[in-house]
């Protein structure tokens, strides 16, 4: 019987760790399933990725940005997450400039199939000239990309005032925003335009979500002509509980405040009494805000580990000491799925981007919803009304320093809050156990993966038929 060749993919996401993480998640379930899956990314993305992928039979395909653009990033900070939002323009023309060697580089390996993010649209033509199938990858589930359909289509917002709530229509529940909790997104509308014909010349869209979880969603998503997706998540249910890669997602992790949480945990009697806090990979907080969420979390009396991203700031004195025993921070970045997994985690004071949003799902604990910008309102909404597994914060207006009144109140309701945190507790442990059996072997999303495999390897075949001898 002829040997079938393992199918090459290429995974080329996005230097952003929210677009990253889960497409290296994404390449180690496709290996699992038979696949030959390379990342594709720079140089300086290299100490980010490799780690992750160690132990696995995911490969890494460097490709150097041209020396223009590598003098825009200079240092080889060649990701998202190492500059603040002033400078994501500089990043952008640097990435564009990456289109002619990532075209070249197709054309001389040929994979059988590419894994894009949404914001390389151009490989939709280059890949269709090379009848290679493209899957898109969004990054974010089926609900949030629903309300964004909603919103491309019939433009409700537009006509609203900054303040004023609007119903989201056309979809299965009634979800309100206001203008200024629309993604910031919606102001290039040239651009969201371009993605969308790219993704209608592509093979279809992988989704980092899993079908129970937003069924309805998931319904309306795939019922849009011409559209196919297949639901393949939590992705980052791919590295397993105790293993290094959960230890290494995202980085080394060698960091010493990291091993002091880890013991911290271990340390704690209580299951379920320490909250977890943490604002994802980009986010930073004027340090009012955090001197803020500093008291909020002494005031709550739980114990908590809290990943502060911004390098300059530091509690006022004697906070660490007052907090010695109970509160860990680690400044930098934190194994967030093998914090998230650990017994003594009760809660979430997350930011909502959609991994974040999907880990916590994943990990069963309730959440603290603290949306900060782009599609995160419409996540809090998935989590606190659709879901009911999450605690709004109470924010004011848009922009507004949240108090630390309302950071201690929205946490202990979380971590506590009588019958009915008991009842968000027990949903987010039943959503937890649909996440697992979702990925296990004959579960929804191993299904969606299988059948995708399935169906690149039979085009494959169809155009290696095809082909002249
Ligand atoms: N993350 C992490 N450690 C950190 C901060 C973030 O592992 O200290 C990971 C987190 O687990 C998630 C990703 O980075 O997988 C952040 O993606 P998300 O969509 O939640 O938010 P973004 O950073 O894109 O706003």
């Amino acid at each position: 019987m002829a040997v079938v060749e393992p199918l090459r993919v290429f995974f080329i996401p996005l230097m952003s760790p929210g677009h990253m993480i889960p497409m290296v998640d994404m390449a180690k379930l496709f290996s699992r399933h038979g696949a030959s899956a390379t990342i594709v990314t720079t140089p300086g993305n290299e100490p980010l990725v490799r780690p992750s992928v160690a132990g696995s039979s995911v490969d890494l395909l460097l490709l150097p940005f041209p020396p223009s653009a590598a003098e825009l990033l200079p240092g080889g900070r060649e990701n998202l997450t190492f500059m603040p939002k002033s400078d994501h323009a500089r990043f952008f023309d640097a990435f564009f400039a990456l289109r002619p060697s990532l075209e070249a580089l197709l054309r001389a390996r040929r994979p059988d199939c590419i894994v894009t993010d949404t914001m390389y649209a151009w490989t939709a033509d280059a890949a269709a000239a090379l009848g290679i199938p493209r899957l898109v990858f969004h990054g974010h589930g089926t609900f949030p990309q629903c309300v964004h359909d909603s919103l491309h289509l019939r433009g409700t917002h537009k006509k609203k005032s900054e303040e004023e709530s609007f119903l989201v229509e056309g979809i299965p529940d009634r979800v309100e925003l206001r203008k200024s909790e629309v993604s910031s997104i919606f102001q290039w509308e040239a651009a969201l335009d371009f993605w969308k014909e790219a993704e209608e010349k592509s093979f279809g869209v992988v989704v980092n979500s899993f079908y129970a979880l937003e069924p309805e969603y998931a319904e309306l998503y795939r019922r849009k002509p011409g559209r196919r997706a297949w639901c393949v998540g939590p992705v980052s249910l791919a590295n397993c509980k105790g293993s290094t890669s959960i230890r290494s997602r995202g980085g080394n992790n060698n960091n010493p405040e990291v091993e002091h949480c880890l013991e911290r945990l271990d340390s704690v009697g209580t299951a379920g009494s320490v909250v977890y806090v943490c604002f994802g990979s980009l986010n930073e907080f004027e340090p009012e805000q955090l001197d803020e969420v500093a008291s909020g979390l002494e005031e709550s009396g739980y114990g908590f580990v809290w990943v502060v991203r911004n390098s300059g700031w530091a509690a006022e004195e004697g906070y660490e000491e007052r907090v010695k025993g109970r509160g860990v921070i680690i400044r930098g970045w934190a194994p967030q799925t093998l914090i998230l997994s650990h017994p003594a985690v009760g809660g979430f004071v997350t930011h909502c981007g959609w991994n974040s949003t999907l880990e916590g799902v994943a990990a069963g604990v309730p959440m603290v919803t603290w949306p900060v910008e782009y599609e995160q309102f419409v996540n809090e909404k998935l989590i606190c009304q659709v879901l009911g597994v999450g605690v709004g914060v109470e924010r004011g207006e848009a922009g507004a320093v949240v108090r630390k009144e309302a950071v201690a109140k929205a946490v202990a309701e979380a971590m506590g809050g009588g019958r009915e945190g008991e009842r968000r507790r027990e949903k987010a442990r039943e959503y937890a156990a649909m996440a697992a059996a979702a990925v296990e072997e004959g579960g929804s999303s191993y299904m969606d993966t299988a059948g995708l495999i399935q169906e690149l390897r039979e085009f494959r075949a169809q155009a290696q038929s095809a082909r002249p001898n």
